[in-house]
């Protein structure tokens, strides 16, 4: 195919100066790449009006519902420049016609050290201490710092992002326990990690951390009732999609004492209802979806979404193709 349209929604680009760098080599084979300036989160409607003529979509966090599938006929390839795929219907895009690809890998090391920004920040209270040195506050109050040092990090979801997370933990001396619906247990045995059940996770682990797709099976996974199986000293974190945690659960579980502490980059809605109490809970850290935006793990995911619509217009399989189903003879 030559001389198509392929749009790119700019939000995960903003950080580079010159973002036509990445396209080039479509532009260079004749194709038009439209570089849109627009908001993270588009309506269905709007998102329509923007790619009704695209053949291609470099897609970020828009709504690819089936609304606006049967009305962008047009429209061959969505390639995510990212991991979750949760924003897609994907069996509307096979019924479409319409190949789905993801960035799999590509921002796995970027959400890995995310999470111990948030579980270092959790334990030694950073993000509290670096407000109150600025307000002239010596060791007025002196906080209980928690060791990471022969802890228990429990895993729900020992995927790409979870096996990094394994790793990185091994080197603060964590002992590492996981929970998954498919056990790669030769990964776990090279890096010395337990699977258990999720009930024996949530009781062992004293640091809880979701990397799973959101999925009917993984929504509000840490809930009222696992989160009471919890030690009193357990911390919960999200970097993985927001329903994946019931909100709400967990709020009233740290109002409550009911674990320790959370720390959360993902959100229900998003961006998200700024009058929920999460926003107001002290022993929660914060952070607005900002995971997977390591400056390389957004070239890499670009780079990759530009190779999966590529190959797909040489007629060729992308790499990571999610709807398998369209490759099937
Ligand atoms: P992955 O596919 O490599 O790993 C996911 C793992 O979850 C797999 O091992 C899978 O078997 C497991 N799983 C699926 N359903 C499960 C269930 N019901 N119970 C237990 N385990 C289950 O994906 P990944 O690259 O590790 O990414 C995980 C998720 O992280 C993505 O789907 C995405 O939603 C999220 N993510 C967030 C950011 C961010 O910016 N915060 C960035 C990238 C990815």
């Amino acid at each position: 195919m030559s001389n198509e349209t392929i749009w790119v929604g700019t939000p995960f680009i903003l950080n580079f100066e010159d973002q036509r760098q990445f396209f080039i080599s479509l532009e260079e084979q004749g194709h038009e790449v439209i570089i849109d300036d627009c908001p993270a989160y588009l309506s269905e409607d709007e998102l329509v009006e923007k790619i009704k003529n695209a053949t291609a979509v470099i897609a970020g966090a828009e709504p690819y519902t089936n609304k606006v599938m049967e009305n962008t006929p047009n429209l061959k390839i969505i390639a995510r420049a990212g991991v979750g795929v949760n924003n897609i219907d994907i069996p509307s895009a096979t019924k479409n016609n319409i190949v789905v690809t993801n960035a799999e890998g590509q921002n796995s090391s970027s959400v890995s050290e995310h999470f111990f920004g948030l579980l270092i920040n959790s334990t030694r209270r950073i993000h509290w201490m670096n407000e109150n040195i600025r307000k002239g506050a010596w060791r007025e109050i002196q906080p209980a710092l928690v060791p990471l040092k022969n802890q228990t990090l429990g895993i729900i979801g020992f995927g790409n992002i979870g096996k990094l997370v394994a790793k990185r933990a091994k080197a603060f001396e964590m002992n590492v326990i996981a929970y998954d619906i498919v056990q790669d247990q030769e990964a776990a045995e090279q890096i010395g990690v337990k699977f258990v059940s999720l009930d024996e996770l949530a009781k062992e682990a004293d640091f809880v951390t979701c990397h799973v797709p959101l999925t009917p099976d993984t929504k509000h996974i840490v809930n009222k009732e696992l989160l009471e199986k919890m030690k009193p000293e357990a911390f919960v974190f999200n970097t993985s999609r927001g329903p994946v945690f019931n909100l709400d659960e967990v709020t009233e579980a740290l109002k409550n004492k009911v674990i320790q502490g959370a720390g959360i980059d993902v959100y229900p809605d998003e961006p998200p209802d700024y009058s929920h109490p999460i926003f107001t809970m002290e022993n929660a850290v914060l952070t607005p979806h900002m995971g997977g935006r390591g400056i390389d793990a957004v070239r890499n995911t670009i780079n990759h979404a530009v190779t999966c619509v590529d190959d797909f217009l040489k007629g060729k399989k992308p790499s990571t193709v999610i709807n398998k189903e369209m490759y099937d003879n």
